[in-house]
Formats: C-alpha cells, sequence, structure tokens
C-alpha cells in the first residue's frame, strides 16, 4: 500500500514574526523552519504522495532538506504518514460509539484543600455564586461557621490524601474568610504542628473581600506566611457598583485603607487581587492600572462573572470581545516588560505561559475532584471550594474520606475524551472544557463544555501562544522563570 502524507493536528503562530506550531497531541511548541514551513504549506488539506510532495518543493530545496524537514515534522506528529488503502472497499459508515474513557490508574494526591470556613458574608455582591441568584449550594442546612473540630479534621484529611507529597496547600475560603478567623487560625497552627510531625510543608492561602483586613489580623498573616487574594474589582466606581453592604453602600471606602496597609507590610507571599468582570465592569486596563500601578498588588487576575446567560451583569458575545481586546493590548503590554526584563503583573498571562512553557496537556479542565478539593462548613468534600455545600456535587466527608466511587465517576464523566464538542479543538490541551461550575451554571450540567466561550479561548490562547513565541525569539531566558 503506498503512503501518503497528511497534516496532523496543530495551531500555526508567529512569535515576533517567526512561524511556531502548537502541538495538539503532545501540547508542545516547534519552530519552524524555512523548508518545515514549504511542506506544511505543499501538504494543505490534501493527502499527498512523498515523490508527488518532493517534487513540488524540489525547485525551491534540496531534497535531503526536503526529506528531513518532513522526518522532523512526522516526528512531532505535525505530518501523518499513513498507508493508502488500494481501492477501498465502499462500505456502511460505521457506528460511532461514545469514546470509553478509563479514569487515571495512578490517583492524583490531594495537594491543595480549600476549606470554606464560612458562608457568611458582610458584603452583598449582586454576582456572587453563594447568595446570588446563581446559587448552587444548599447553604441554609450547613452552619454557617465552620467550628475547630471541623476545621481540625480538614486538616487531618488533607494530610491524609496527599499521599507522598512533601509540600500541601491549605487555603482558607468563604463566605468572607476572615468573619470566621478564630477557627481559621486555629487550623492554620494546627496544620504547621501536624506539618511537623508528618515531614510536610504547609503553604497557606486565604481570600477576602478585604473589609475585616484589621491591623493584628495583618501582623497574623505576615507572622504566618499566608498568602492573600483580595476580591476587588477596580477603583471606587468600578468597585462600588456590585460590591455593596448589605444596605447597598459600596465598599470600596472601608476596603482600600485595609488593602494599603497591607500592602506597606512585609510579607514573605506576594499579595494578588482578583477581579470579577461583569458587562458594566469590563474596563480591564483602568482596573489594572488602578489595582498594579496605584495600590500597588504584585499581580492582579481577571475573571468573566460566573452566571446565568439571562442575567443583567452577564458578559454576553460583544463583551467578550471587548475584553479580548483588553486583555491582548495588556498582553503586549507583558511582552514589552519581559522584553525589558521588567515584571509585568497581569496574572492571566503569565498563568498561561507557564501552562504552555510546561506543556501541559490537561485531561481535565482544572484539578478539581482530583489534586484540588472544597470543603464545606459541616466537613462535606465536594468538587472544589464553588461547590462546596452542594450535596449534588459532594465527594466524601472530612470525617470518612472519599467515596472512590463517586469520585472516578466524575473523573470519567468529565474526562476531555468524553466532551465530543472538544475534540477537534486546538485550543483543549489547555482549556479542556473549562470550569465545571461556569458550565453548571451556564448549562445546568458540569460536564457540558462552555462553549459561549470558545472563540474567546482561542482567541486568547493564540495570544498568549504569539507572547510566548516572541520571548523565546527575543529573550529565551525569561522562560526558565516557568521550568
Ligand atoms: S470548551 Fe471550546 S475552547 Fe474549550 S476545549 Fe472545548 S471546544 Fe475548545
Ligand atoms: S471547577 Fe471551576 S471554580 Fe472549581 S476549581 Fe475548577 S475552574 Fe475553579
Amino acid at each position: 500500500m503506498p503512503t501518503l502524507f497528511r497534516r496532523g493536528e496543530f495551531h500555526a503562530f508567529a512569535g515576533d514574526g517567526a512561524p511556531y506550531l502548537y502541538l495538539v497531541p503532545s501540547a508542545a511548541v516547534f519552530r519552524l523552519d524555512d523548508a518545515s514551513v514549504a511542506v506544511l504549506d505543499a501538504i494543505g488539506d490534501r493527502d499527498i504522495a512523498p515523490a508527488d510532495l518532493a517534487r513540488s518543493l524540489s525547485d525551491r530545496f534540496p531534497l535531503p532538506d526536503v526529506k528531513s524537514a518532513i522526518e522532523e515534522l512526522v516526528r512531532i506528529r505535525a505530518v501523518k504518514a499513513f498507508e493508502a488503502p488500494v481501492n477501498p472497499p465502499i462500505a456502511p459508515a460505521p457506528v460511532v460509539a461514545a469514546p470509553m474513557v478509563t479514569p487515571p490508574k495512578k490517583r492524583v494526591p490531594l495537594t491543595t484543600l480549600v476549606v470554606n470556613v464560612t458562608s457568611k458574608c458582610n458584603l452583598s455582591c449582586t454576582y456572587c455564586y453563594e447568595y446570588g441568584e446563581d446559587k448552587i449550594t444548599e447553604a441554609s442546612t450547613k452552619p454557617r461557621f465552620m467550628d475547630e473540630a471541623t476545621a481540625k479534621q480538614s486538616v487531618d484529611f488533607l494530610f491524609a490524601e496527599s499521599g507522598d507529597q512533601q509540600s500541601v496547600n491549605l487555603t482558607f475560603f468563604g463566605g468572607e474568610t476572615l468573619l470566621n478567623y478564630k477557627v481559621l487560625k486555629v487550623a492554620l497552627a494546627y496544620a504547621r504542628e501536624r506539618g511537623a510531625e508528618l515531614g510536610k510543608r504547609v503553604e497557606a492561602s486565604l481570600t477576602t473581600n478585604g473589609t475585616l483586613l484589621r491591623p493584628e489580623i495583618i501582623d497574623w498573616l505576615a507572622e504566618n506566611d499566608v498568602g492573600v487574594t483580595v476580591s476587588m474589582d477596580g477603583n471606587k466606581e468600578q468597585q462600588d457598583q456590585f460590591r455593596v453592604f448589605k444596605n447597598g453602600m459600596g465598599s470600596y471606602d472601608t476596603i482600600a485603607p485595609n488593602v494599603k496597609d497591607l500592602l506597606s507590610r512585609k510579607m514573605r507571599r506576594p499579595v494578588g487581587a482578583r477581579v470579577t468582570l461583569t458587562k458594566q465592569n469590563l474596563d480591564v486596563v483602568s482596573i489594572y492600572r488602578h489595582l498594579a500601578d496605584e495600590m500597588g498588588f504584585y499581580e492582579v487576575g481577571f475573571a468573566p462573572v460566573t452566571t446565568s446567560w439571562q442575567r443583567d451583569y452577564a458578559i454576553q458575545d460583544e463583551g467578550f470581545f471587548a475584553m479580548l481586546e483588553q486583555f491582548q493590548f495588556l498582553a503586549a503590554e507583558y511582552l514589552e516588560f519581559a522584553l525589558a526584563g521588567k515584571r509585568h503583573r497581569f496574572s492571566n498571562v503569565r498563568d498561561t505561559l507557564e501552562e504552555i512553557h510546561k506543556g501541559l496537556s490537561k485531561s481535565h479542565p482544572c484539578g478539581a475532584g482530583m489534586g484540588l478539593m472544597g470543603v464545606a462548613t459541616d466537613g462535606d468534600v465536594a468538587l472544589c471550594h464553588r461547590f462546596a455545600g452542594s450535596d449534588t456535587h459532594k465527594l466524601g466527608t472530612v470525617s470518612g474520606g472519599v467515596d472512590r466511587a463517586l469520585q472516578d465517576d466524575y473523573l470519567t464523566r468529565h474526562h476531555i475524551e468524553s466532551k465530543t464538542d472538544c475534540s477537534k479543538c486546538w485550543a483543549r490541551p489547555l482549556c479542556a472544557g473549562g470550569c465545571y461550575h461556569e458550565a453548571h451554571t451556564r448549562y445546568g450540567d458540569t460536564q457540558h463544555a462552555n462553549l459561549h466561550y470558545c472563540e474567546w479561548i482561542r482567541s486568547w490562547t493564540n495570544t498568549c501562544l504569539e507572547v510566548y513565541g516572541a520571548i523565546a525569539e527575543k529573550r529565551p531566558e525569561f522562560l526558565q522563570q516557568f521550568d
């Protein structure tokens, strides 16, 4: 049977004008030389015989160069070589069965436990997934505050599930996390004590709305090396649109002085801001300027609000486009900074560059239900913090452990190979269908691919690939930080 060549699965992009491929099967980035570009162009969208391919390039490249380019492209799977059947029999189209996915053979150890120490909050943000119109938790049947015993059991659960990991991450979350400062303090002291006995390092962090960052709490955070993320949406006008107290009063004037105090302290772990973007608050660049340049956050990360599409604040198509343009503006600035040896604080691009550099190819969109789990105030264990308290997304309890049958079933159903919508998408090694919570909110089904933002994800991933390629061309040593 004659051999034919066909293009493999890749996404072509340019890094500072140089041709690159993002290879879908391996999630690797590959720089092309002139002969390789010509080979791929000559193959185009058809199947071609080796002799025809060589002949079509013979006036531009010596034969040995074409041969070695083809060999290399086949090796990296940018070109597929296959045997073409002679006079293939006409057969009825095969019935395509749903792909069978087996759960990962090796259990992924738990490395991050997000402990919801309270479901209560002193703010009343309109878009909140805990209290807002899209809430999925059965908060009313659970205690509003986690008690000390459950917090300690959560710590024991994390160590027990962490296998032979030498380091674990304990993250406190809410509601407003600091409303249960008393218990999280006890939990961290206990974790550090048990960690020392077990020879495991404990990295601690928390997310707060910033309203309760009193000086003594800031002292404790600094002394205990607790990483802090402040949920903040920008300057006064931007923040006060949605991040309001129960009486409707904006929270900026309460939070800003606390944050300034926090940022003036010497913290081993850098303090970041996490911004929720809504249809009414999409001026990413001005939010960034305020939080990074004026307030001095070490890094600023943005995420579109997770909500059903009918909500007034949901970002729709044109909003995703506007958001993309602003992300691209900051990504270009990030590149400029990187080439000049300066640190830029836009964490969305940094995080994606790291994933690209590490060649991450995700079986699942995030670690939820594997290396990351969330705990509700009563000790129920869920996929992640956003599902903590939801009985339908429960995987076990901190006292009884993980229900392995539930976990395996969940991992099987959510594997990227089970998402037929994503099977032809070049961005799937990095996206893998997107956040389960977003899917649940948009489609009522955690298994559903987040098809409402595919164009945005692909465009943003392409932008990050271009930034990556440009850095690789001009200042490759910058990328060593991601090794
Ligand atoms: S959700 Fe969309 S962008 Fe993400 S992998 Fe699936 S098809 Fe691709
Ligand atoms: S499911 Fe969504 S919210 Fe939960 S960890 Fe994954 S990406 Fe984050």
